[in-house]
């Protein structure tokens, strides 16, 4: 099984990386998890959106989702296509189609020629293709779920997005090969009192606790590469910051990343602190 982590953006448009997406691959089978902006040309140059053999959205922030609407341009314009893509949404997904296709087309049902939609339920295994995928509710300030996602030989990521501090996720990454984490704050400090993200500190204490081989962390301000590029590395902790087009090999129970060389960046307009808006 191999990741390829697609972007590391959160809701706050930085200048090197679209925001949320992860590419799970296993024999024949590819599946995206989340689709923020700049992951549709993501898929494109890797895969090709009519390759998916699925989609899953972790929860309904536009920097979960929101490149839908271009992807959809890789299906045919009116007629059905041969194999619509399967897309596995929250619970009032197809609601929230409608109303995007309301938003972005003249059609309502724009959508529906091209994906097959399913509204999945906490605690519920779907097959898709080689992967078997268990999507499983987590705190965050809307509902939203963390992927439990398994591939033939018993490999195992686990996909948390957007969630405050969660027990319930370092269980359910216990010895998995893989937790991707999110690390969007500076300091939980200055989080809501029903958390909704986490700090690089947090999210490196998961990863510790849970047993995971390997954490990658993601959703951050590019800004802070370097920072939290620090912490882990003197954590102890097998964790890493993922960056656009960090690959991970899982195979024969070990854990490989092949990481694209891409140095701490700053950004030429935008300071720290411009925003506080996360999502
Ligand atoms: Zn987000
Ligand atoms: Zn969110």
């Amino acid at each position: 099984m191999r990741l390829t982590i697609l972007g590391t953006g959160s809701a706050r448009p930085v200048g090197d990386s679209g925001q949320s997406g992860v590419l799970v691959q296993s024999g024949e089978t590819s599946v995206l998890f989340d689709i923020g902006s700049g992951i549709a040309s993501q898929v494109e140059a890797r895969v090709g959106a009519t390759n998916l053999a699925g989609l899953f959205v972790g929860h309904f922030h536009a920097d979960h989702w929101i490149d839908i609407g271009p992807m959809r341009y890789r299906f045919p314009w009116a007629d059905d296509a041969p194999r619509k893509l399967p897309v596995f949404l929250p619970s009032g997904g197809r609601e929230k189609l409608q109303h995007l296709a309301a938003a972005i087309n003249e059609r309502p049902t724009f959508f529906e020629p091209a994906f097959d939609i399913t509204e999945y339920e906490s605690g519920t295994a779907y097959p898709v293709g080689a992967l078997t995928v268990t999507p499983h509710a987590v705190g965050h300030y809307v509902p939203a779920w963390s992927m439990d996602i398994r591939g033939p030989g018993g490999e195992r990521i686990v996909y948390a997005g957007d969630m405050g501090p969660s027990e319930m996720v370092i269980d359910l990454a216990r010895d998995a090969d893989v937790l991707i984490l999110e690390a969007t704050l500076e300091t939980g400090a200055t989080d809501d009192a029903r958390r909704g993200h986490l700090d690089t500190p947090e999210a490196i204490d998961h990863v510790r606790r849970s047993g995971a081989k390997q954490g990658i962390l993601v959703h951050y301000w590019s800004e802070r590469r370097q920072i939290i590029r620090d912490l882990c590395a003197a954590s102890g902790v097998a964790v890493v910051p993922g960056v656009t087009g960090m690959v991970v090999q899982i195979e024969d129970g070990a854990v490989r990343v092949e990481a694209p060389d891409v140095p701490a960046w700053f950004p030429p307009h935008a300071g720290r602190g411009v925003s506080g808006a996360t999502d």
